[in-house]
């Protein structure tokens, strides 16, 4: 069982495949192809006109793709899914099924930056306007929501980790007629199950979690059958964002341990957080077990944080002395990484530079892998005694 509320059958899930068609092969072999071939003219005209559902092209539709899909429809209770080539592909595929010039938008205000980046440039050229608003401000997300077209949230939020009650969200959207999307990288289903609150739509970064491993970049997108198949014949096969059968294939392997990943990353991630919190030389800690009780809906924490050390630490030495924890952009790998806010905050020019995203400069950002919590620690530990300038 994943998740209290609302029970997976994991077991079903890891047999995604047809086995009697796999050599019953254990896992699923890749089916590494653009394109597959017809045996008459008949079969081929046949699925031309839609009268039967195979594979004619891999950017329509390939099984080993086809089977990440539908673990991952099942994962967060939707209908249907679509896999992209990444993160951005899915949120830039998804966003823009719905928007039309002269629309409006409403999305919380520390989306993740790449996604604030295409609300500013193509949707302004597109002429749609976004509206952001502190997702925990129930009533000024309200205000905002008559006449939006499209509800974009991210839950919690990836820096300063705002954990927002999404069912409460998504019941204000459906009643302003508005469709509701989330980010849902940072808890995965295995904490979070946006559909199950009612939320429209629920994406993912697959680079993160679902994949696991560090290996793969890919974005996923599930809901309804209406609107993913909107998706599908939208935005999905004109902007190409297309999955590859063998990053779909890496993905079936990292989401057979899914669950046991995300324990593990949370227990060592809290006890991390507490710790860090007990130290004399943190100021603040973001984490959403310790800022609040979680909101209803989120039912665990990742492995992904920040805290912001007060003076008296060179967090250049702090970055340089740390040996387990990289200093690494991305996260939900079996790594333990590290981003310090005041390089992020140095990055040149992009557009819409000024919007710091809640980043502070005294900020770090911190992925908790699956070392071990003592060895990761240590490392912690040794690193700000080498760093504490006192
Ligand atoms: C990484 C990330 C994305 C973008 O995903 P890519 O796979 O890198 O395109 C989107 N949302 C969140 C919260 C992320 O962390």
């Amino acid at each position: 069982m994943i998740n209290g509320a609302d029970p997976v059958d994991f077991a079903s899930l890891i047999v995604a495949h047809d086995e009697a068609n796999a050599f019953e092969a254990v896992v699923p072999p890749i089916v590494q192809t653009s394109l597959f071939t017809f045996g008459s003219y008949d079969e081929m005209v046949a699925a031309y006109r839609g009268e039967i559902v195979r594979p004619i092209y891999t950017r329509g539709l390939n099984p080993t793709v086809r089977a990440f899909e539908e673990m991952l429809a099942k994962l967060e209770g939707g209908e249907d899914a679509l896999g992209f080539a990444s993160g951005m592909a899915a949120i830039s595929s998804t966003v823009l099924s719905f928007v039309e010039p002269g629309d409006r938008i409403v999305a919380v205000r520390h989306c993740y930056p790449d996604a604030f980046r295409l609300f500013g440039t193509h949707l302004k050229r597109m002429k749609v306007e976004v509206t952001y608003v502190d997702g925990r401000d129930e009533e000024a997300v309200a205000k905002a929501l008559p006449g939006a077209k499209l509800l974009y949230l991210e839950s919690p939020t990836s820096w300063v980790m705002e954990a927002h009650d999404v069912g409460a969200l998504a019941a204000l959207a459906k009643k302003h007629g508005v469709v509701s999307v989330i980010d849902n990288s940072w808890a995965s289903p295995i904490f979070q199950r946006p559909l199950t609150l009612g939320v429209d739509l629920v994406l993912h970064s697959a680079s993160k979690y679902l994949g696991g491993h560090s290996d793969v970049v890919a974005g996923v997108v599930a809901g309804s059958k209406e609107l993913i198949g909107r998706i599908r014949s939208e935005a999905y096969p004109y902007l190409g964002g297309k999955l590859s059968p063998f990053d779909a294939w890496l993905l079936v392997r990292g989401l057979r341990t899914l669950p046991i990943r995300m324990k593990a990353h949370e227990a060592s991630a809290l006890e991390i957080a507490k710790r860090l919190q007990a130290l004399e030389i943190v100021d603040t800690v973001f984490h959403p077990a310790l800022a609040n009780r979680l909101p209803p809906g989120l039912t665990g924490t990742s492995g992904l944080f920040s805290f912001t050390f007060r003076e008296g630490i060179d967090i250049r030495a702090f970055a340089d002395h740390l040996k387990l924890f990289k200093l690494g952009v991305s996260w939900g790998g079996h790594e333990s990484l590290i981003v310090p806010g005041e390089v992020v905050l140095q990055q040149k020019a992009q557009p819409n530079s000024a919007h710091s995203f809640g980043i502070d400069a005294r900020s770090v950002r911190l992925h908790v892998g699956l070392e071990g919590t003592e060895v990761l620690w240590s490392d912690l530990e040794a690193a700000i005694t080498a760093a504490s300038e006192a």
